[in-house]
């Protein structure tokens, strides 16, 4: 068994597979239980960063249901939360049909801290500050409609600095897991974070600190945009939740989230070829 609830196609205006491709590579993979998730963003300075076609999206993922009947897909929505979208948003949901929800926060203040103009004239607590509290501002729309709340500090994704810390701002982080703890939501893993740090979207402190104060769901999911980085770094990622004191990953189903021990998760055969990065 292994889950991947979060994943890009070329439904997203930055996925470079398609559905098909995905589908493939993650049964390959040995990937039992997946969520599509495609952006749903509203319109920035790039351009509409939304799915454009609803319905075309519905149909394709209902296709792939039929294509790989031993996948599990669920058809997901990444909702990047924005006030001034919030009304749209809430309709793509429903023409799109969606079964599973990313909670995320891609832009403070109409910028994505993905570009270095986030950055420019702040200091690592200023921009970081910025992002917290817009957090806490997204999670009050977010967490009582979403499955997962996604890569819970983004915002150190492509920072110049170092990454956020559970000590940088302990009462305000204390403040939002508790929120997440408080919801039937769960916390994902994001493993993009491997693939420019050493460290998972959050890293051990914050994840340390999830559990300590009640947090027991735990959602793992890539972040792949291309076929290469579905289900990737998951060793590095189970070895960091058994350090914070996780024996167990959480499936989603049909009565909700249910715990699955890491020692059940079957990894992709380049995570067992190479103990060594764990
Ligand atoms: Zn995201
Ligand atoms: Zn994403």
């Amino acid at each position: 068994m292994l889950m991947d609830y979060h994943l890009h196609t070329r439904f997203s205006f930055d996925g470079e597979q398609s559905l098909e491709a995905l589908c493939t590579r993650a049964q390959a993979l040995g990937v039992t239980h997946m969520a599509v998730t495609d952006h749903i963003d509203g319109p920035t300075h790039y351009g509409l960063l939304d799915i454009q076609d609803p319905t075309a999206y519905r149909q394709a993922v209902d296709a792939a249901r039929k294509a790989y009947p031993a996948l599990t897909i669920h058809r997901g929505l990444e909702l990047g939360y924005r006030v001034d979208y919030w009304d749209e948003t809430l309709r793509r949901i429903e023409e799109t049909e969606a079964d599973y929800l990313l909670g995320s926060l891609h832009l403070v203040e109409g910028l994505d801290p993905y570009e270095p103009a986030y950055f420019a004239g702040r200091s690592r607590r200023e921009a970081y500050a910025a992002y917290l509290d817009a957090l806490e501002d997204a999670l009050d729309h977010l967490l009582p409609r979403v499955q997962t709340v996604a890569h819970l500090d983004y915002v150190s994704k492509f920072s110049p600095h170092p990454p956020l810390r559970y000590e940088d701002f302990p009462r305000q982080l204390d403040r939002i897991l508790q929120c997440i703890i408080d919801s039937p939501a769960a916390l994902e893993l994001n493993t993009s974070g491997y693939r420019r740090a050493p460290q998972g979207l959050p890293g051990d402190d914050i994840l340390i600190r999830y559990r300590e104060l009640g947090g027991r769901r735990v959602a793992l999911g890539s972040d792949a945009h291309r076929e290469s980085d579905v289900a990737t770094h998951y060793g590095k990622a189970l070895a960091s939740l058994r350090r914070a004191g996780f024996s167990a990953v959480c499936l989603y189903g049909p009565q909700g989230w249910q715990e699955v021990s890491l020692d059940a998760l079957t990894l992709p055969p380049e995570e067992i070829c190479f103990p060594g990065k764990l």
